[in-house]
């Protein structure tokens, strides 16, 4: 996740991750002696899963519906070889707990120190006057106390109110620019949940995912179309042929499990459901710009925060990692409608936002634009998982497993560390952890 202001999170202690206690029904334990485990997805949470299952010698198959692995955690090149730029996660968030930390580190991966607030603001066409920098900072300042929870779940929007129009401003950026959706939709008791600590901006956290798991075996290209648990076994139907399995680890976004794309039979239990029902995608969008160097240097301006009346706040990432590359972060539905609208439109978008910081001259600058466009991506549909405001128990009752064989598992699952790579890879272990336990190995 991206975020505008310091610090990304408040520093509040992590819940425990659930483990689910269970005990394999014998019918099970028959069926996993000469069986396998089939794990859906292989982002970084079924990549980990499926880590874990072959370093405790369980057999597994590894089904990615995606021509790579890594899922939400990707390099994208298409705006040159020389220009990576990370289209999804990007941040090492809670750093002093994030598994990713020591594994970076031993890489010798780059990291960038962020000073937290973007260094240039524009109000349409304009720069900022000083007092409305200054109702910016006032906005944020107090803010955490706000939103903190003081009995029910209010939405973000709801907690903000108390704080006045600054607040509540600030509220809406945070929601958008951290969470990638609007903040009426935001559950403040979840938000609350989340897990803080030091942000490493990592130069290629897509690449560092997909080389970590390298050796993995994976069959790429084979989407899971159907679930189906209603016998001992789990008959796992492909658009390549189907499979049996002693156990199935689901590791595909909440916005795939919400669109049916991945059918359940039978459907999913009403507990499950009703956690699912709570639980939806947010927009978080990224649009790079390829710059031509001879033209403007955009390290020379800092990061900015584009705002425009009736438009979406847009907030730029200039020359990351010395590249020739501006980045666009949005959220929220202003994000849905650019996706929606497609990569031309989108591009265009951010050009003209562009041109309002740097001036005229920038809107030459840009050879090629790209639009990370996950709310229309039919593999994720949406950003990452947001809780609605009253279902606050949603993460941890979607982790029950389905009939002691079909375990769910990934970033919507994992508590305090919901919406991060870092959670991902950390419950994808818990439930190899739980699956390896119902199998009784
Ligand atoms: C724009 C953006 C910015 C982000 N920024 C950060 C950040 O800075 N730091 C951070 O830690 N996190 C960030 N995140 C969140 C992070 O990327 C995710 O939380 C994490 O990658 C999710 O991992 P996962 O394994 O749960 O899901 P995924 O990575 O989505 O993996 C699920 C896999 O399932 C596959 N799949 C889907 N349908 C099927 C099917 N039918 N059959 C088989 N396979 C299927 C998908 O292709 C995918 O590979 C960001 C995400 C986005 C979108």
């Amino acid at each position: 996740m991206r975020t505008a202001r310091p610090p990304t999170r408040r520093a509040i202690l992590a819940a425990p991750l659930l483990a689910a206690p269970l005990l394999a029904a014998p019918a099970l334990r028959a069926a996993a002696r000469g069986g396998t485990v089939v794990v859906v997805g292989a982002g970084s949470a079924g990549l980990a899963a499926a880590a874990l299952l072959r370093e405790a010698g369980q057999s597994f198959t590894l089904l990615e519906a995606r021509d790579r692995i890594g899922g939400r955690a990707f390099t994208d090149r298409s705006l040159g070889p020389d220009c990576p730029f990370d289209a999804g996660a990007e941040y090492i968030h809670w750093a002093e707990r994030n598994p990713w930390a020591p594994i970076a580190r031993a890489a010798g991966v780059r990291f960038a120190s962020e000073d937290g607030w973007a260094r240039t603001l524009t109000i349409d066409d304009r720069a900022a006057t000083e007092a409305e920098q200054a109702a910016r900072r006032a906005g944020f300042s107090g803010l955490d106390a706000l939103l903190a929870p003081k009995g029910g779940d209010p939405s973000l929007a709801e907690a903000a109110r108390a704080g006045g129009p600054n607040a509540e401003q600030a509220a809406a950026g945070l929601s958008r620019l951290s969470l990638g959706e609007d903040p009426e939709r935001v559950s403040a008791v979840d938000y609350d949940r989340l897990w803080s600590g030091t942000d490493l901006w990592v130069d290629g956290y897509g690449d560092l995912v997909a080389r970590h798991f390298a050796d993995l075996p994976v069959r790429l290209a084979c989407p899971v179309e159907v679930i189906d648990w209603s016998g001992p076994a789990v008959r796992v139907g492909t658009a390549r042929g189907a499979l049996s399995a002693a156990a199935v680890i689901v590791t595909v976004p909440v916005g795939v499990l919400k669109s049916g794309a991945l059918r359940f039979t039978p459907g999913l239990p009403d507990l499950q459901q009703a956690a699912l029902d709570g639980l939806h995608m947010g927009a978080y969008t990224k649009i790079g710009l390829r710059l031509d160097p001879g033209k403007i240097d955009p390290a020379a301006f800092g990061d900015a925060v584009s705002v425009a009346t009736g438009g979406p706040t847009l907030y730029f990432e200039m020359g990351p990692f010395g590249r020739p590359l501006a980045v666009a972060n949005l959220g929220g539905d202003g994000a849905r409608d650019l996706c929606r609208a497609g990569e031309a439109a989108a591009v265009a978008h951010a050009t003209e936002r562009l041109g309002a910081i740097l001036g005229a001259q920038a809107r030459g600058a840009v050879l090629a634009g790209r639009l990370a466009g996950w709310w229309t991506d039919p593999q994720a549909l949406g950003s990452y998982s947001i809780v609605a405001p009253g279902h606050a128990e949603a993460r941890d009752t979607l982790r029950a497993p389905m009939g002691g064989r079909v375990f769910l598992a990934g970033e919507a699952l994992a508590g305090g560390g919901a919406m991060t790579v870092g959670g991902a890879t950390l419950d994808g272990e818990r439930a190899a952890r739980d699956v390896l336990k119902a199998l009784g190995a």
